[in-house]
């Protein structure tokens, strides 16, 4: 396959700037593109964190203010992978203390149509025939809806452009904002329209995206059929159902270097899959940190989350005495929704014995419940990838999971049959209920007895490619059926 040249725009990207997963599969996604031999640049803001990491270079373009928007310049840095960055300085607009989406208590900034607008923007004239540099994407890759407005307003625009690829990391967040926004970022008054960037009233920016990008892609085949109705695809079904055609699910890779339990230094004792043994002993460190008493035939379930509904934190809080009376003991780690995060302290008080609740962001201690735990708990309402259960995997740790999204895909459900042929690595369950996911924990705690079948689980499980490279050959097949021959070098 020939070279392309992608921009990669984003709102996050690690370790610069992240609030959440879409951050790592920037960072992962391109160092596996450049990897394969593809040119990329990632167009990302300037934000203070990342004007305060990277090692910035005099702007290489600076691009005037338009009726619309202030002007802003583009300045090269290199990402510690090595893949170019390109930050886009815009003082008003990403300068200040605070988050990249919200202030420091937690409130949308809101000026967020404007500031993401502005970045969509840029992007859109990096992509278009008004971009005057020497370097020219052959592909735009937009992700969220942070930079879902970019296929608009190249479509408003004409004329020659890069192919578009819009990639949906959870369709749960679109950038809803009222329509007085769309004169104010320069849309014309006809795309605010059922057929355009309406929805319900309110100016849709991941709409943007989805009508007039070329491809659509999101991160995991299974969820790709889920949004395509009720109620996963929260209102926008319709479209994407529409242009199933133009849809694809790509399940991410996880960061191979970072979650590695033979050489992770979060951990109590490193091991792998010929030194399974030694992962007792981070068992056991984990619960003398969590002041839980040593019992050596109780499986400990560890679980490292946002606590919110969409996580299914609801269904284990109903059933959590239940599954450490099998018995279990039970360890979760997160922060989110208040009544859950009590409901959680709660039960730890009451089951001292077996349950431990620690609210927080805890990075290390994460890495300590992937080694320690015997088997993981992602019991989620919906998950367009997960990356929790890929790292238990690797961590010889099985999750126990609802079937849906990527955790549908990147699971091996214990079967008669795949326990056999050797190729189960975890435990699915279909309901969205309590007693469904209690029956699930139910029948690992029953493999877990038997030390030979639950051996091999680990083993199966240890053994999967998580790595980026497979996604990055998926994406880069899909970026080159949209570059049409003869694109390639105008
Ligand atoms: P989402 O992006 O929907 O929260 P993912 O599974 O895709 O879910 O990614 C969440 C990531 O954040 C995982 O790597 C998980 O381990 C990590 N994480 C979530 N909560 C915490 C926490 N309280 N402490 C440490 N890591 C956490």
């Amino acid at each position: 396959m020939s070279p392309l040249r992608i921009l990669f725009a984003t709102s996050e990207c690690a370790p610069w700037a992240k609030t959440g997963g879409l951050a790592d599969v920037s960072a992962g996604l391109t160092a596996a593109l450049v990897a394969l031999g593809h040119d990329v640049r990632v167009l990302l803001p300037a934000y203070p964190s990342v004007r305060a990491q990277a090692e910035q270079r005099p702007p290489f373009w600076e691009i005037p203010a338009s009726a619309h928007f202030p002007a802003c310049a583009l300045h090269q840095a290199p990402l510690p992978g090595g893949v170019p960055a390109w930050l886009v300085s815009c003082p008003e607009f990403y300068e200040r203390a605070g988050g990249p989406y919200q202030d420091g208590d937690g409130n949308d900034w809101p000026d967020n149509a404007r500031r993401f607008g502005q970045l969509a923007r840029v992007a859109a004239l990096l992509a278009g025939a008004a971009n005057p540099l020497d370097w020219r994407p052959q592909v735009l890759h937009c992700n969220d809806w942070q930079t879902a407005l970019a296929p608009a307003y190249l479509r408003f625009a004409g004329g020659a452009r890069a192919a578009t690829v819009m990639t949906i990391h959870n369709l749960a967040f679109q950038g809803l904002f009222p329509p007085e926004e769309v004169a104010r970022l320069g849309l014309p008054p006809a795309s605010f329209a059922i057929d355009g960037l309406e929805f319900w009233g309110r100016l849709s920016f991941l709409k943007g995206g989805l009508q007039y990008a070329d491809a659509i892609t999101t991160v995991s085949p299974t969820y790709a059929r889920e949004i395509q109705r009720e109620p996963l695809g929260f209102g926008l079904h319709g479209l994407l159902a529409a242009r199933r055609a133009a849809l694809h699910g790509i399940a991410n890779g996880i960061d191979l270097a970072a979650w590695d339990p033979s050489t992770d230094r979060l951990i109590a004792q490193r091991y792998d899959a010929d030194r399974l043994t030694a992962k007792a002993f981070n068992k056991e460190a984990l619960q003398e940190r969590l002041g839980l008493p040593r019992e050596p035939r109780a499986p400990l379930l560890g679980m490292v989350s946002r606590l919110t509904r969409q996580k299914g934190i609801d269904l284990v809080v109903e059933v959590a005495r239940e599954i450490v009376g099998l018995p279990a003991q039970l360890v979760v780690l997160g922060a989110g929704e208040r009544d859950l995060e009590a409901q959680l302290e709660e039960l730890a008080r009451a089951n001292a014995q077996r349950i431990a609740v620690r609210i927080g962001y805890d990075e290390p201690l994460a890495h300590l419940i992937e080694a320690g735990a015997d088997a993981f708990l992602m019991p989620s309402r919906f998950e367009p990838c997960g990356l929790n259960q890929m790292y238990s995997q690797r961590y010889g740790t099985p999750p126990i999971a609802r079937a849906t999204g990527g955790l549908a895909d990147t699971i091996v459900d214990a079967t008669p049959q795949s326990i056999a042929d050797g190729t189960a690595t975890g435990f699915h369950f279909a309901e969205e209920s309590p007693l469904a996911l209690l029956a699930a924990v139910e029948r690992a705690a029953e493999l877990y007895r038997d030390a030979k079948a639950w051996r091999q689980i680990q083993r199966a499980g240890m053994a999967a490619d998580f790595g980026w490279g497979a996604a990055a050959q998926r994406y880069a097949a899909l970026y080159a059926d949209l570059v049409r021959p003869g694109d390639a070098d105008d």
